[in-house]
């Protein structure tokens, strides 16, 4: 079978690989169908992930069939339509034993410390095999692990009912971090520097849009709210400045979620945090969020129409990675299909 294997900075190939086998009762056999590109995945191809090992098979945002099952597995089916959980933890250190496993000290993460889903067959744990409507597109359920994303930020934001969120970056993870807000009951206001984005990002339910160059972001941002500020904010663009604006346009008691990797320092003031009682949280992978953000999908009136914006087969895995790179504007979420 073929799978698409990072060897070293720019060294990405479509390899030829022994097609896995079921060797433990509870384990999955999937026909991967559909693979969503991520932002990690490039870093990955670029040798800035310090995390990733390699030679490495990528691919995290992955959703399939069933095409055969352990014997002890139950509650899935040959010919089911599945995504999978792409994380690995221990169950024993500080973050599992309170059931935060998506930072456990020893997690590994499919397409980045073992092999991905960028190949035409994955043998998986059943707990890491998720059911979803078989009346699904692939161009949908593929989306389900970018939703877990920002289902978690939400989640880590205390997001509620009747409160305002104010998301920075209109890309495909503020997106999603968009709907989920909005199906919570959320007011949502979002910036970007991208205009189509932004036009995309109304479409999909922001109430307000910002563009972050042609306006003063803060100014406005408290118009809109009245001066009161934003009670959650969520950080999608990740710089060391807007880190730096999340803190000053949250609210009294608001909450800041941060997903950035950037080593750079921010230059952060105590008073406004004490002063407001702000609560900053930093925002990782997710935990527990598949069975909800599954619930979402297979609600028929749940539309993520326009996020996928390109389809490539797998052997065009490079044209789909040159894309991303040079016409940004273009893509929203390009997937890779395994289907001819
Ligand atoms: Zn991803
Ligand atoms: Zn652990």
């Amino acid at each position: 079978m073929k799978a698409v294997q990072v060897t070293g900075p720019h060294n990405l190939n479509i390899v030829e690989k022994d097609k896995p086998v079921i060797t433990a009762k509870e384990e999955v056999l999937i026909k991967v169908k559909m693979v969503g590109i991520c932002g990690s995945d490039i870093h990955i191809y670029h040798g800035t992930n310090p995390l990733a090992t390699l030679p490495r098979v990528i691919g995290h945002e992955v959703t399939g069939e069933v095409e055969a099952i352990g014997e002890g597995v139950e509650g899935l089916s040959v010919g089911d339509k599945v995504v999978i959980e792409p994380i690995e933890s221990c169950g024993h250190c500080y973050a599992c034993r309170t059931g935060r496993g998506n930072v456990c000290s020893n997690l590994e993460v499919y397409g980045v410390h073992r092999d991905g889903g960028m190949q035409e067959y994955m043998v998986m744990p059943q707990k890491l095999v998720h059911k979803v409507n078989g009346d699904l597109d692939w161009k949908e359920s593929v989306l389900i692990e970018p939703f877990t994303i920002g289902a978690q930020a939400n989640w880590r934001g205390d997001v509620q009912n009747g409160d305002t969120v104010f998301i920075m970056g209109a890309g495909p993870i503020g997106l999603c971090c968009l709907k989920v807000a909005k199906s919570k009951g959320a007011t949502v206001i979002i910036s970007d520097l991208n205009e189509s984005r932004l036009e995309f990002a109304k479409e999909w339910g922001a109430d307000y849009t910002i563009h972050a160059s042609r306006s003063n972001v803060t100014e406005e941002l408290m118009e809109i709210t009245k001066q009161e500020g934003a009670n959650v904010v969520i950080d999608a663009v990740c710089l060391p400045q807007t880190f730096e604006q999340a803190i000053e346009v949250a609210s009294v008691a608001g909450r800041v979620v941060v997903l950035g990797f950037d080593e750079r320092p921010s230059q952060i003031k105590q008073l406004p945090i004490t002063k407001k009682e702000v609560t900053i949280t930093g925002s990782r992978l997710q935990t527990n969020q598949f069975p909800g953000v599954i619930g979402m999908f297979n609600e028929q009136s749940f539309d993520t129409t326009g996020m996928v914006t390109q389809i490539f087969q797998l052997e065009q895995i490079h044209e789909a990675i040159q894309l991303i790179e040079t016409s940004p504007q273009e893509v929203m979420k390009v997937v890779i299909s395994f289907e001819k």
